[in-house]
């Protein structure tokens, strides 16, 4: 087979450039390790490893992907584990959904903010991600928001306690529904984000 473009991970970053070079006319294949799932699907909790967990040689075809890195010179306490996605969506599998805007100092940062004004550069491109990905601010108050919002208080910094802005369809159980702002298929609208579980 020939593509014009062969795009490797099926993740936010892999499928939105896919969609968009298929969309100017590029043939477009997309190679992913990880495999699709199906709505029902998911583990119901991560304590099912082999559901969740991404570990091909232990037999974990899950959507979790655990990688360690290593030092070349090996020290105790160095090194990295990376948690990432694996499956067709890769990251978008597993991830919190909390969608933010950078803060201020991240557009004025020295190394770039001299280039272009980025906060203007980037405002179109937020918007239109945060219609597709269909974000609203949750607006539950759970016990694990009040216990955050007590230590946070007990810290000094409790005037940053915020609601989050999440991807979320925040809507009765079981209801399919489409968000007006969002161009995404019907979801299953959660009983609590994976989050707010966690
Ligand atoms: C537990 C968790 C929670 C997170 N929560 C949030 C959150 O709340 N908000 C937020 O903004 N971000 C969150 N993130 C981060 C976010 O998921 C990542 O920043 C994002 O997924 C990165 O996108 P990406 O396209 O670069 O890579 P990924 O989404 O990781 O996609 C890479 C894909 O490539 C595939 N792949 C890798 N190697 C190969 C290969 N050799 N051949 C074929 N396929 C390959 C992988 O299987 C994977 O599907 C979270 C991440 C994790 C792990």
């Amino acid at each position: 087979m020939r593509y014009d473009v062969l795009v490797i991970g099926s993740g936010f970053g892999g499928s939105v450039t896919a969609l968009r070079l298929a969309e100017k006319g590029y043939s477009v294949g997309v190679l992913e390790a990880g495999r699709r799932f199906a709505d029902d699907e998911f583990p119901q909790t991560s304590w099912r490893a082999r559901r969740f967990l991404w570990a091909p040689r232990l037999g974990c075809y899950g959507i979790q992907r655990l990688t360690v890195l290593r030092p070349a010179v090996r020290r105790s306490g160095s090194g990295v584990l990376v948690l990432s996605g694996a499956g067709v969506g890769g990251g978008s599998l597993v991830y919190a959904n909390t969608l933010y805007e950078p803060l201020p100092a991240f557009y004025t940062d020295p190394q770039w903010r001299d280039i272009t004004d980025w906060r203007d550069e980037l405002a179109r491109h937020y918007d239109q991600a945060k219609r597709m990905l269909g974000v609203t601010t949750y607006p539950l108050d759970t016990g694990a928001d009040r216990a955050m919002r007590a230590v946070a208080e007990r810290m000094g910094v409790g005037h940053t306690f915020h609601p989050t802005p999440v991807g979320v369809h925040i809507g009765r159980p079981g209801e399919r529904t489409t968000t007006r702002t969002s161009v995404a298929p019907a979801r299953n609208a959660p009983a609590a984000c994976t989050a707010a579980r966690a």
